[in-house]
C-alpha cells in the first residue's frame, strides 16, 4: 500500500465515521507512514517542528493528542516495549496488534491472528480479568537478516 493510498483510506474512514482528521493528526499520520517502521513520539515532534518552522502549535501535548486519536481509532499501533508507533497495515478492520520485531534491522511485521486474540481474551476472562487491550510482541531475526 503506497503512503498516498494509506492516507486516503484513513481519510475515507474518518469521513464515514464522522471523525476529524485535523492538520496535525494528518501530519503525524503521514510521518508514521513515511517512517516505514517504528517511530517514537520525540522523533515525530522533531520532524513536525522542522516542518512547521518551530511553530507554537507543535508542542508535545499536541503530538500526544494526535497519537491518542490515531490509536483510539486503530489507524496506528503502539509497540509497548520500545514505546514506538507503527502504521496499521489494515486500519479498515479493528484488531489487536501482534508484531514480529527484528532486533537487527528494526523491521516490524504485523500479524493478524484472530484466534490468538480470542485465546488471550478467553484466558484473561477465565481469571476474571477485564482486558482492555492486548499487544503481542515477538522478538527475533527477520527473513531478510537471516541471510
Ligand atoms: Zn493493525
Ligand atoms: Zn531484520
Amino acid at each position: 500500500m503506497s503512503s498516498a493510498a494509506s492516507i486516503s483510506t484513513v481519510q475515507q474512514m474518518c469521513e464515514q465515521q464522522g471523525l476529524r482528521l485535523t492538520k496535525t493528526r494528518r501530519q503525524v499520520l503521514e510521518l508514521i507512514i513515511a517512517a516505514d517502521g517504528p517511530v517514537k513520539a520525540y522523533e515525530l515532534l522533531d520532524q513536525l517542528k522542522r516542518h512547521d518552522g518551530n511553530n507554537r502549535t507543535t508542542a508535545p501535548p499536541t503530538i500526544y493528542r494526535a497519537l491518542d486519536f490515531l490509536l483510539q481509532n486503530h489507524f496506528i499501533h503502539k509497540l509497548e516495549s520500545i514505546n514506538a508507533y507503527v502504521f496499521c497495515a489494515h486500519p479498515e478492520h479493528r484488531h489487536n496488534g501482534q508484531f514480529l520485531i527484528c532486533e537487527n534491522c528494526d523491521r516490524v511485521i504485523e500479524l493478524h491472528g484472530a484466534g490468538l486474540s480470542r485465546d488471550v481474551a478467553a484466558l484473561a476472562s477465565s481469571k476474571h480479568f477485564q482486558a482492555k487491550r492486548q499487544v503481542v510482541e515477538v522478538y527475533g531475526t527477520c527473513e531478510h537478516c537471516q541471510h
